[in-house]
């Protein structure tokens, strides 16, 4: 059992760095910044302000890392989920700002890590493999657009040569990008959180947000005290209820799980994946997994989107393992656990602003590592009045669900069934 508030049973619970525990918010306080929710996108943000010498709160429900960002596969993937609508949508503009960004979440957290010292097991190199023809062909096709553009880190594996990177007969190729990476996703957010304060942000945990009031100046309002600030961040992706009437429906939120195995000793953890590789496949609703530094193997996969359906996260997830990796045999699991991610109905994330001096970022589809970390950016760019990114995202046209609470989620299941059914038949 989870303690209240307290981060889930997960390995990067288990193998967390020793951060000390914030006090709750109490009385009133004020900041150029306040902003809400302790993971990535909120975290991450506070450090870039801190780092141009605006005075910050940051204040987080539960624990810093509490949510997606403290429990998720740490793969940090390249490039946006909803690239090919942000595309359509936005022309020339997006297209430029897509390739800009590809990697700028890799470059923010690589520099952080080097600056601020953060251990976090950070490896570059990630691969994506093709569970079908059909993917293997678009892999084909994204190296030879990424050789067209002059990128030299990719590398097009066909299902043999997969086998020296990935010890699998299940996939029919994959394409090596050497600028992915992978990470302890806990131990990153604390370390920056710790960075942050180190700047002079004010963190505050256990301590939920239950309102924002005020015009021109945000008055964030909690339990037992306020904040007034200049600007407030909403950045309590899939787990926050503010402002629901304006968010509502355009994004919904869906479970996704993962285990890590007990530890199989250097040898089988190398034997398996050869040199490292974060592993994705293809699918809308992807596998992934990777090895750890104590040398277990984490997975993940699979996507609810009720919260009333109750999951075997090991029934459900360890048969895929061994399927994918026969030779792990009877592996044990020693943990298993879930956390909740924003899915936008169009896939483009959910950057800009709710009225002036609220902004909010949320919905990275599973993309999060990098694209929060980005929009961590945009968001104090906007601040200071650096607006060309944000308005690319508030260009965006979002479907919405009215009544979403009602129906959003069987609506949501349906589609997600329907890309399921294209992922198994290949098409
Ligand atoms: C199991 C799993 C696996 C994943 N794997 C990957 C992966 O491999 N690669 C990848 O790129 N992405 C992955 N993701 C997605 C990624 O983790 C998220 O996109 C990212 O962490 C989102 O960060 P965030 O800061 O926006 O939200 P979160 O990390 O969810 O943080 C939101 C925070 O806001 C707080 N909060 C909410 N409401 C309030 C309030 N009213 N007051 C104060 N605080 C509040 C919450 O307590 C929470 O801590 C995965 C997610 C999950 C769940």
């Amino acid at each position: 059992m989870t303690a209240a508030g307290e981060h889930v049973r997960s390995w990067y619970a288990a193998t967390a760095n020793p951060s000390r525990e914030r006090p709750p918010l109490a009385g009133e306080h004020e900041a150029d910044i306040c902003v809400i929710g302790g993971g990535f996108t909120g975290v991450s943000a506070a450090l870039t302000l801190a780092e141009r010498g605006r005075s910050v709160i940051l204040l987080e429900a539960n624990r810093i890392g509490w949510g997606a960002s403290g429990r998720n596969g740490g793969q940090v993937l390249a490039g946006w989920s909803g690239e090919g609508e942000m595309a359509k949508q936005l022309g020339e503009d997006g297209v430029r700002f897509l390739r800009r960004t590809k990697y700028r979440g890799h470059d923010i957290i690589e520099e952080r890590i080097a600056k601020y010292e953060i251990a976090c097991d950070y490896a570059r190199g990630s691969i994506t493999v093709a569970a079908n023809a059909k993917q293997q062909r678009a892999l084909a096709a994204e190296y030879e657009a990424e050789k067209a553009l002059g990128a030299d880190h990719f590398e097009l594996l066909d299902d043999t040569s997969l086998r020296a990177h990935v010890a699998t007969d299940a996939y029919c190729g994959g394409l090596i990008d050497r600028r992915g990476a992978h990470c302890h996703p806990l131990n990153l957010c604390l370390g920056e959180a710790q960075a942050a304060e180190k700047l002079g942000v004010r963190i505050f945990e256990r301590t939920e947000v239950s309102s924002i009031d005020g015009d021109a100046a945000p008055v964030v309002r909690t339990a037992a005290g306020s904040v007034r600030a200049k600007f407030a961040i909403l950045a309590g992706n899939a787990y926050h209820k503010l402002a629901q009437s304006t968010l509502r429906g355009a994004m919904l939120p869906a479970q996704t799980f993962m285990i890590a195995t007990e530890r199989l000793g250097p040898e089988r953890a190398r034997d398996a994946l050869p040199d490292n590789l974060g592993v994705c496949d293809a699918n809308w609703v992807l596998d992934y997994f990777r090895r750890t530094s104590d040398d277990r193997l984490l997975f993940g996969g699979r996507c609810t989107y009720s919260n009333r359906e109750i999951i075997d996260i090991e029934g459900s997830l360890l048969p895929r393992l061994k399927r994918i990796l026969p030779q792990l045999g009877d592996v044990k699991v020693d943990y298993a656990w879930g956390g909740a991610i924003g899915i936008p109905l169009n896939r483009v994330p959910l950057i800009g602003k709710l009225r002036d001096n609220l902004y909010y970022a949320q919905g990275y589809s599973g993309h999060g590592v990098n694209c929060s970390h980005i929009a961590g950016e945009i968001l104090a760019d906007a601040i200071e009045a650096k607006t060309a990114d944000i308005d690319l995202f508030e260009a965006v046209r979002h479907f919405r669900i009215p009544a979403a609470t009602l129906v959003g989620n069987p609506l949501l299941a349906m589609g997600m069934t329907w890309f399921r059914m294209r992922d198994v038949i290949g098409i």
